[in-house]
């Protein structure tokens, strides 16, 4: 190592441990030096990893601003959100939002067409009522679930894109972004990064995963996919990608047990219940976050069968579903490229 370039990693080292990024050297290549922060919003652990020693602490500052305004607008449950006076405003009138949340929902409300309401964003008031994740500990009575349904319809979410206003129809309903509020965040992450000229990144919101560029070097990411019934960091595959995103939706993140039965955070809008059709998991990978996150909860909900045809329909997104008995289907896009390291899990087609 050269004295100067000691001297700046000396220096380099003693400003992260102020500012509490911690900094990886794993191959001891110059080029292989990644910087991360983590943050902990919307409920989850976000880590940011730029693999580039430019990045300072006033770049992770900034990503620090971006998510918490992304939270201060679409969270409904930060009592002054602007998905929070939509929600005040269900039934009365429209609310005219930021451009940024307009998009989300926009998007939201296009992916509730798509998967023909499998994915809702509406879905809030059976989301409050399990509050699965949220201290709910037992099932709710038949007779509530039954009554929460009938408020759940995206196609009562109205939207002007001239003035970018948006109205629920109905007293009662709430918008809940929860299933693509995150995905657009790693999206806005990305594009920070871009225009302040770093090409290598790993953004992970608690296992969202966006991988921009290349690795230094230009080599591809091998992007783990969460085994479901472990903890968070044990894979049963992975996948090379270069400028991707992995999203996945499962039963493992948020749930409880009552009498044996597990109920977890995704629910079937259909039915009023979490989803149960046989799957522990799915993945989806496409360029953009957002998209991958509303279709990641929208498939899951779908099921493997339908799930995997609508994912065959669109030719931007790929998956890989994982069932409860441990099989593992991908999409035909990574037949190729998917490599099964779990030995309890099988390909099955
Ligand atoms: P995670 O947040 O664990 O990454 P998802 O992206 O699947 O998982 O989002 C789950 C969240 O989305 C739930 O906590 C709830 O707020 C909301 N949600 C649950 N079921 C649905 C659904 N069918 N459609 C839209 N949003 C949903
Ligand atoms: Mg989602």
């Amino acid at each position: 190592m050269r004295r100067s370039y000691l001297a700046v990693m000396i220096l380099l080292t003693f400003a992260l441990a102020i500012s509490g990024c911690s900094k990886n050297e794993p191959s001891g290549k110059q080029e292989d030096v990644s910087v991360s922060e983590n943050y902990f919003i919307f409920d989850t652990v976000v880590s940011v990893r730029v693999y580039d020693e430019r990045v300072t602490k006033e770049h992770f500052d900034d990503i620090k601003k971006l998510l918490e305004n992304i939270n201060e607008t679409m969270n409904r449950l930060e009592k002054d959100s602007e998905v929070s006076l939509i929600n005040h405003q269900a039934g009365k009138q429209a609310v005219v939002v930021s451009p940024e949340t307009y998009l989300v929902i926009k998007t939201a409300k296009q992916y509730a067409e798509l998967s023909e309401g499998h994915f809702d964003p509406t879905v809030g008031p059976l989301v409050d009522l399990w509050a699965i994740g949220n201290g709910g500990t037992a099932k709710p009575e038949a007779s509530l679930i039954e009554k929460e349904k009938q408020l759940i319809d995206y196609h009562k979410l109205t939207l002007d894109d001239d003035k970018l206003a948006v109205k629920l129809e109905e007293a009662g309903m709430t918008l809940d972004l929860g299933a693509i509020a995150k995905g657009y965040a790693a999206d806005v992450i990305a594009e920070y990064l871009q225009e302040h000229d770093f090409k290598s990144a790993i953004i992970d919101l608690g296992g969202n995963i966006l991988a921009m560029g290349s690795k230094p070097g230009g080599a591809a990411w091998a992007i783990g996919i969460q085994s479901p019934e472990e903890k968070r960091g044990a894979h049963l595959g992975t996948i090379p990608v270069i400028n991707k995103t992995v999203v996945t939706s499962g039963v493992y993140e948020r749930y409880f047990i009552e009498n044996g039965e597990v109920y977890h955070h995704v629910l079937d809008p259909y039915t009023g219940y979490p989803s149960w059709n046989g799957l522990a998991s799915v993945t989806i990978v496409t360029d953009v976050s957002m998209d991958a996150d509303a279709m990641s909860t929208a498939v899951f909900v779908m099921g493997l069968e339908k799930g995997m045809e609508f994912v065959e329909s669109i030719d931007y997104a790929e998956a890989i579903f994982v069932t409860e008995d441990k099989k593992v289907y991908v999409s035909s896009g990574l037949k190729d490229i998917f490599k099964l390291v779990h030995k309890e899990y099988t390909l099955a087609n």
